[in-house]
């Protein structure tokens, strides 16, 4: 294997079928990481289970996130690709870096907060211990990297805190102090113009839609609100359009969009026109791989076996390292 700068784990919790929010805040990414760093992907269903009330779809939605995320690039024979219950070493790191985390730390974090606020009815015990479980995640494979979306930062923070914590404690050095890696694309907005795309508030556009469905979502995306007749003179500053053209088009189409929105030139029905098709274009390839692999199901659990095994050989040395560090009987 070529020299690597570092190890990355990322996790990602199962929502099943991936949209164009995820694959440019986080997927797109995770395949660029692979070529620089050893890369540990996880699909993170055991911090689903702090906010599901059921879990009849959590085997399905696993198997479509992981289908995804193979089809854009994600490579099993490069990159370690599980599921994170089927390495139980996490639960036990988890246990013992609570004893090390002062309660007041995880009820202050503004994630914790906010998840109470949304969920009154249901403010569990791993709910508060979400990020101690999140941080077990990254120590557990001595990930020294973590490319996370700024909203994550204070979980990093946090779990470099618990890090100096236990290797302090302990008078040891076996947890790593790991980094953020801030993503390049940190906030994709929903088919709204509003609210960041997101699957609950149903405003996203699925990478595995098909071209008719893609287009229909994109003819429904909100433009410059200012904008109300053809020949009213457009900002593509404030047009999401205009902000994903500049992704997905080249940049001669991103130059003449910019003139001919201002001038009302173009109208916002063509300009998504040309956005939907060369989205489309874009697309094709993923979906092709996507519906190869699809072929046989089995492939893709395959897959996430092989990681569970690279996974687990990792997990296994560090709980050994650490509760020697402890010095447990
Ligand atoms: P999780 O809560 O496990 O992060 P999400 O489905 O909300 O699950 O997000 C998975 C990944 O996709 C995260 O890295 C997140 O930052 C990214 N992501 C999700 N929605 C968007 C969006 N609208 N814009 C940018 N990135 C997004």
């Amino acid at each position: 294997m070529p020299h690597k700068k570092g190890r990355v784990f990322s996790g990602a919790r199962p929502t099943g079928r991936q949209h164009l929010g995820n694959y440019l805040g986080a997927i797109k990414n995770y395949v660029a990481l692979q070529d620089e760093y050893e890369c540990v992907y996880c699909i993170v269903d055991l911090h689903a289970l702090t906010t599901v009330d059921t879990t009849e779809n959590l085997r399905q939605n696993t198997y479509e996130m992981a289908l995804d995320w193979l089809a854009a690039g994600i490579r099993a024979e490069d990159s370690i690709i599980f599921v994170q219950s089927h390495v139980p070493q996490v639960a036990e790191l988890h246990l013992f870096l609570s004893m090390v985390t002062p309660l007041g730390k995880l009820t202050d974090l503004p994630t914790f907060k906010e998840k109470a606020r949304q969920q009154p009815h249901n403010v569990n015990y791993g709910l508060v211990g979400y990020p101690v479980l999140m941080a077990a995640d990254i120590l557990l494979y001595k990930a020294d990297t973590v490319p996370v979306g700024i909203d994550q930062e204070p979980h990093i923070e946090f779990a470099r805190e618990v890090v100096r914590s236990f290797n302090f404690r302990y008078k040891t050095n076996v947890l790593v102090e790991p980094q953020m890696k801030a993503t390049e694309f940190p906030k994709v907005l929903g088919i709204d113009g509003q609210q960041k795309m997101s699957k609950s508030l149903n405003n996203h556009i699925e990478l595995a839609a098909t071209e008719a469905e893609t287009t229909q979502r994109v003819m429904q995306m909100v433009t410059d609100p200012q904008r109300q007749r053809r020949s009213d003179p457009g900002n593509p500053e404030v047009c999401n359009v205009f902000s994903l053209h500049k992704v997905f088009s080249s940049p001669d189409e991103v130059a003449m969009v910019n003139i001919e929105c201002r001038r009302a030139g173009i109208g916002c029905v063509q300009c998504k026109q040309l956005f939907a098709r060369n989205l489309n274009a874009h697309l094709a390839p993923f979906r092709q791989r996507r519906a190869e692999i699809g072929r046989d199901p089995q492939q893709v659990w395959d897959v996430l076996d092989q990681g569970r095994q690279r996974a687990a050989a990792i997990a296994e040395q560090t709980i050994a390292e650490v509760k020697a560090a402890i010095a447990l009987p």
